[in-house]
């Protein structure tokens, strides 16, 4: 049976710790190398140097890469691959410990419990955490699957089948490093003859709510999208704006429609799900002046775990549509009462709340801009494709102006659309061989956890904080085609999904990670028995039962 050496897990932790890379930045690369400089000093690797490999994630500006470790074992071409990330989120919220945030000891050793509120505090004066940026999201993870692979290579030959670990980097950020991962695993695959049976993430689990001590398994992943909706008004002069309306307040409508709202929360099987809400509002205006927005734009963050996206999508079609009517009529019924008041005559205002698509918008600027709408956008686009670092949200922002610039109809509407990024949902399956040994597998891990550690670990269905795992796989792809490619600008520009890939690629999923609490935070912490001791027995011992016996 796989035995992870703790000490080995430990050394490995501390060293991946102990390079800040920032998601989003060059530093990423300095992690990366940690993982390479790790591997390159097992035996095994210095033996088998081909099986260790760098893929650089393509036209990447900070030269990204992603990371393939293998142990060959025998018997079999079964092969468990293991995933995790190498970025981790920036140290802002460390304030003036900012410099120890990835030195863990000291940062142990010169705080002042008193910079943690309340259960931090009692758990940094516990002696059982670890604290520091990185320590649960991810480094743990990462370094448990090296010191696996470590394992494995002691004994290849008694490994009945393969096990491959793939280090990616930006997954705080587009996931890039996954997403670019998926065609070098194609090839792996092919070149090394291995027949993928699963993919083990390696993310912390952190507890559901203030208190909650239980340990979790996940066997799939939450999903998410981003809808953007862009309206526009009427703008007016400040000192009349009863001649006008304030786009602000058909987006500030529609929010109130949206943010939490229940409606618009997804369950499956029994289970429920949080309700979306706001990333961002904004108008469009750039500069002050006494003129009213014409334009403003809002972007939501929505999860699913079983709906399609379209399906929220025409949800928010009908609110988007009432946002409208209710926008209009609070202007109506003040300028009514504003004439009646001031006994000055006006004109009623008739406007029909119109709502789009994008792909409806782009239907009719080519209906009404022809071939000059068609050159047009090209234009943009090369002039777009210079400006790498654009924020995909404002990108696709611009798409939607310029296209609806070539509409006749000016008056008030809301454009919907979808902007990156997208994370689809995988729900656990067992209709499939390989799911249904997923599933069995991940059950008699908990017995194992039970009886070995007196651990009571339970299973959940969705990993809630989005993972690399949804790209293994895809179990809606009529939504993606169908609803998401043609209504998201982004889509093949600047954005898009390996959609083949991951429908060839079809693995079950599993979350078996360490144990933590407030990832992102400045109290990001590590339970450490946990951790270095429990969790990596529990995943050597998913793996070999996936591998099965020799
Ligand atoms: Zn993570």
């Amino acid at each position: 049976m796989l035995k992870v050496d703790r000490s080995l897990l430990e050394k490995f932790f501390y060293r991946l710790v102990e390079t800040p890379g920032i998601t989003g930045t060059e530093m990423e690369n300095r992690s990366t190398e940690a993982v390479i400089e790790c591997f390159k000093e097992m035996q095994y690797f210095q033996q088998y140097p081909h099986h260790l490999a760098l893929f650089p994630i393509k036209e990447d500006i900070l030269n990204r890469k992603v990371v393939t470790a293998m142990v060959k074992g025998s018997n079999s071409n079964k092969t468990v691959m293991m995933i995790g990330h190498t970025d981790v989120v920036d140290v802002n919220n460390f304030g003036k410990y900012s410099e120890l945030a990835f030195k863990p000891e000291d940062l142990m050793r010169k705080v002042d419990p008193a910079f943690f509120a309340d259960e931090a505090r009692k758990d940094f004066l516990s002696g059982e955490w670890i604290f520091g940026r990185g320590v649960m999201d991810m480094r743990c993870g990462v370094a448990a699957a090296m010191a696996l692979l470590e394992a494995a290579s002691r004994y290849p030959q008694k490994l009945n089948g393969n096990l491959l670990f793939v280090a990616v980097p930006d997954e705080e950020n587009n996931s890039l490093g996954m997403i670019s991962a998926t065609d070098h695993l194609i090839e792996l695959a092919r070149e090394h003859d291995l027949d993928y049976v699963a993919c083990i993430d390696g993310e912390p689990f952190f507890p559901k709510y203030p208190g909650d001590d239980q340990k979790y398994i996940y066997e799939g992943t939450l999903g998410k999208f981003v809808l953007m909706a862009y309206c526009t008004g009427k703008g007016t002069h400040g000192g009349d704006p009863l001649a006008g309306l304030n786009a602000n307040l058909i987006i500030s409508e529609l929010t109130r429609r949206i943010e939490l709202n229940m409606d618009l929360a997804d369950s499956f099987d029994g289970e429920y799900f949080y309700p979306p809400t706001n990333l961002k509002q904004s108008d469009t205006k750039e500069v002050y002046d006494i003129t009213t927005p014409e334009s403003a734009y809002a972007y939501y963050n929505f999860l699913t775990a079983n709906k399609s996206p379209a399906e929220f999508f025409e949800q928010v079609r009908e609110l988007a549509r009432d946002a409208l009517e209710a926008s209009f009529e609070i202007q109506r019924s003040s300028e009514k009462t504003y004439l009646d008041l001031s006994g000055r005559k006006g004109s009623k205002k008739n406007w029909t709340a119109r709502v789009f698509s994008y792909s409806e918008l782009v239907e009719e600027a080519q209906r009404t801009g022809g071939k000059e709408f068609v050159d047009h956008m090209e234009a943009c686009r090369t002039k777009w494709r210079k400006e790498s670092d654009l924020d995909q949200r404002s990108l696709a922002l611009k798409f939607v102006r310029e296209t609806n610039s070539f509409c006749n109809s000016q008056e008030p509407k809301v454009i919907l659309l979808y902007v990156p990024s997208y994370y689809p949902h995988v729900r656990p399956r067992q209709d499939t061989e390989k799911g249904a040994q997923a599933a069995k597998v991940i059950r008699v891990t908990c017995d194992y956890a039970q009886d070995e550690f007196g651990e009571n670990i339970s299973v959940e269905r969705f990993f809630p904080g989005l993972c690399d795992l949804s790209f293994v796989c895809l179990q809606n792809a009529d939504d993606v085609t169908g609803d998401i490619a043609p209504n998201m600008p982004n889509w093949g520009f600047s954005f898009s999904l390996p959609l083949e890939n991951m429908e060839k690629l079809d693995l079950p999923v599993m979350n078996i990670g360490p144990y933590g609490k407030d990832a992102h935070k400045k109290s990001e912490r590590l339970h450490k028995d946990f951790s270095f001791r429990i969790y990596p027995a529990l995943l050597a011992y998913a793996v070999d039962q996936l591998l099965g016996e020799t």
